[in-house]
């Protein structure tokens, strides 16, 4: 067992700071469909230099490392208690040395365990089988693309698109709006797993089985493989692009399961994986618990050394329309109101980190640092201590700021805090507050885990730990620390141009394809 335990520990580091071969030949191709120059083009660059980094440093791609969920066959005998004792020891090392992010919640007191074991995690899953070895496979899934999850009940109405019956093309019309409504919140570009049939549970287990399948391979079933085809076409038609900041490549890959339903139901569960698609496999010797082979390392490998253009990614939009602007805070209101939606900022000095438990707090209290002209940035850090009781950041990048939408105009205005760095952009509220007060939103690229850690200098104090780790309010000292404006103090915001052109773009797919 203790050869195990290694061995889960290496899937572990493995997963979390690698991407699979399959995985990185998706995210070329896409790089190549993009057209350079643009806002997409830059997130691409940025994505993949993060992947590099990540490669090289050993460090979680994204700083998300998500709910770790393995799925092992078994051979007849093998003694799953103790496997499970294993996997477990393993996780909590490998949360201790900043592989993993403490990430595991208990849902009513919201204290984090701090070793992301409790309750339900981490999810393993065992079946047997009869072949003489173990096949352990995992995948770090995390909130932003899990939140983008969603389910139908055919029939039901679709918006842009219509009815969607209990058909092929009923489907075919769910998983179109699933890409539709995800917009870039779960890290577009990303992959769907679709689980038809089922009920509303084993629907979203068998979307779930799909991200395990290899992002290459060809469906089984005839009418799926053609489903498959259909929608890695049309889907990245609805230009919205890497990071929902419009563009050519929405979607990396499409997979589709079926299974039996009862009369009554209907389901069409769709699982939605950002681009930091972090599942990986090995095969097992039970004799000796040793690794016999990694799985999703077919093929050809991708070299983003060698494609990564060097210039930095905003160095390469200079040379196009978009301007390039650097920011000290704290900001005046005149700075901010001067920023337009599609500029690109390059911040240095001190950001403060905030998320949902630092916005809950400060609806009711003082904050506990000066947050006047300061940018918040909605982000939960991989956080390690040194001997010297120094802290580093080991993965940093952005989390999902529409959780925040209750609180943030508020707490903009009470407290003058004049920009908020996140992804996937926020809603009317914020927008409201941004043009009241004179505030900016600006869109950091999803996952950069590794490329904004790079961007932390130092961290120069913490507040609120009591939070846990990746809800604690970090005092971070960046430097050029590049983000997108993409909802200014104008009333422009770029998602909700990209939903409103998205949406027409989906009418488009109404008319029956499969009868
Ligand atoms: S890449 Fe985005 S959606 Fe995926 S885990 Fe990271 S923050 Fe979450």
């Amino acid at each position: 067992m203790e050869k195990f335990q290694q061995s889960m520990y290496d899937l572990i580091v493995e997963t979390s700071t690698k991407l699979p071969k399959d995985v990185r030949r998706a995210i070329a191709r896409a790089k190549v469909r993009e057209n350079a120059g643009t806002r997409a083009a830059m997130a691409l660059n940025t994505i993949v230099e993060n992947i590099q980094m990540a490669d090289e440093n050993v460090s979680p791609i994204c700083q998300d490392t998500g709910l770790p969920t393995f799925k092992i066959k078994v051979p007849v005998g093998v003694n799953q208690i103790e496997m499970k004792k294993a996997i477990r020891a393993a996780i909590a090392e490998a949360t201790k040395n900043g592989k993993l992010r403490p990430n595991s919640v208990d849902s009513l007191t919201g204290k984090n365990s701090g070793d992301n074991l409790g309750e339900g995690v981490p999810v393993i899953k065992f079946e047997q089988w009869e072949n003489d070895y173990i096949d352990v496979r995992l995948i770090l899934k995390g909130g932003g693309c899990e939140n983008k999850n969603i389910q139908y009940s055919l029939p039901c109405e679709l918006e842009g698109l219509g009815r969607a019956g209990r058909d092929l093309d009923g489907i075919r019309k769910c998983i179109l709006h699933a890409v539709y409504q995800a917009q870039g919140q779960g890290c577009s570009a990303g992959f769907i797993g679709v689980g038809i049939g089922g009920d509303r549970s084993s629907g979203y287990e068998l979307a779930k089985e799909q991200l395990f399948r290899p992002v290459d391979d060809v469906n089984p079933i005839e009418e799926l493989r053609q489903l498959e085809e259909y929608i890695m076409e049309n889907a990245n038609k609805l230009g919205i692009g890497t990071m929902g900041f419009g563009g050519e490549s929405t979607l990396l890959g499409c997979k589709i399961g079926v299974m039996h339903r009862i009369p009554a139901s209907f389901f069409v569960s769709v699982a939605y994986n950002c681009w930091a698609f972090r599942r990986m496999g090995v095969k097992i010797d039970p004799a000796t618990g040793e690794i016999i082979e990694w799985l999703y390392q077919d093929g050809e490998d991708v070299d983003f050394a060698k494609e990564l253009e060097k210039a930095e990614a905003a160095a390469a939009l200079e040379q196009g329309d978009t301007r390039v602007i650097d920011l000290v805070p704290p900001l005046s209101e005149e700075q901010v109101r001067q920023l337009r939606v599609g500029d690109v900022v390059r911040i240095s000095g001190v950001i403060y980190t905030g998320r949902d438990a630092i916005h809950k707090y400060l609806m009711d209290h003082d904050a506990p640092v000066d947050l006047n002209g300061q940018i918040i940035y909605h982000c939960g850090p991989v956080m390690l201590k040194d001997e010297e009781g120094r802290w580093h950041a080991k993965a940093a990048g952005p989390t999902t700021s529409i959780r925040e939408e209750p609180y943030q105009g508020d707490i903009m205005k009470k407290f003058g805090v004049r920009a908020v760095i996140g992804k996937g952009g926020m809603g009317a509220k914020t927008l409201q507050a941004l043009k009241e007060h004179g505030g900016v939103y600006l869109n950091a690229i999803g996952g950069a885990a590794q490329y904004y850690a790079d961007c932390i200098k130092s961290v120069e104090g913490v507040d609120l730990l009591e939070f846990g780790i990746p809800e604690a309010m970090w005092h971070l000292r960046v430097e050029n620390f590049t983000a997108v404006v993409t909802m200014d103090s104008h009333g422009n915001s770029l998602h909700e141009d990209v939903e409103k052109s998205s949406l027409e773009k989906l009418a488009q797919f109404k008319e029956p394809v499969f009868k």
